[in-house]
């Protein structure tokens, strides 16, 4: 997995950071204490994906958020930065070293109250929610072999008009080389396919980061 948006070289994702809002010091704060983690920082948003989720937020208005796949925070600040004060973002993550890291960049940018995180397998955090439209924007990323069992789970509690975005759907083009079977990537081609032919949603899928799908619940 790279930070970079699919088939972008360092020197456009460099220009294109250049031409767009400039992350504040919390972002790159965050992205650089995340680099520090070795390998592990690659699972990262890239920094133009969180400038889009943050875009895409304010533009729908969102008052509740969910996040699947929080890390150290870099999408979730995202998230809570265009929430108005009173809006919500339900975070669900199973690692509490990294979500720590989150939680003090939320308080350093001062969303900490709008945030709630939920530690343990997302998908029992997602079950115990009510079945009912709750959310106006959800944010998938996190275990790539389980994206078909969110993604149910994840349109009945989205409203209409909503947005729900997944990340890593091409999985660097393994999605598409035959040979690649494991349980991340049937799990990807499963959720790819069953989004495509949701008639509850309408739904693009865009070569930003390593694949982003960005579908509206109408
Ligand atoms: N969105 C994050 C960001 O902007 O930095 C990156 C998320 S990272 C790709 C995936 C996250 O999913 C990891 O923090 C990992 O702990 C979490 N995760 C993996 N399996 C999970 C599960 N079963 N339930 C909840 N979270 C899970
Ligand atoms: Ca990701």
């Amino acid at each position: 997995m790279t930070r970079a948006s699919i088939g972008l070289t360092d020197e456009l994702q460099t220009y294109i950071l250049e031409h767009s809002t400039p992350l504040d010091v919390v972002d790159l704060g965050l992205i650089e204490e995340t680099s520090r983690l070795g390998s592990a920082a690659s699972m990262q948003v890239a920094p133009e994906q969180a400038l889009l989720i943050r875009l895409l937020v304010a533009a729908t208005g969102t008052r509740q958020a969910l996040e699947i796949g929080t890390f150290t925070g870099l999408s979730s600040l995202a998230i809570a930065r265009a929430l108005p004060p009173d809006g919500r973002l339900l975070c669900c993550d199973i690692n509490r070293e990294w979500t720590a890291i989150a939680e003090s960049a939320w308080e350093a940018a001062g969303v900490a109250d709008r945030i709630e995180l939920r530690l343990g397998p997302a998908i029992d955090t997602l079950r115990q929610l009510p079945e009912a439209p709750i959310f106006d924007f959800a944010f998938l990323d996190a275990d790539k072999g389980m994206y078909p069992e969110y993604r149910e789970e994840i349109i009945i509690r989205l409203n209409r008009g909503g947005l729900f975005l997944a990340d890593n759907v091409l999985w660097r083009g393994d999605v598409v080389a035959a040979a690649e079977d494991d349980p991340d990537v049937t799990g990807l081609r499963r959720f790819n396919q069953e989004m495509a032919e949701d008639d509850r949603l309408v739904t693009v899928m865009l070569p930003v980061g390593d694949g982003l799908t960005i579908a509206r619940r109408v």
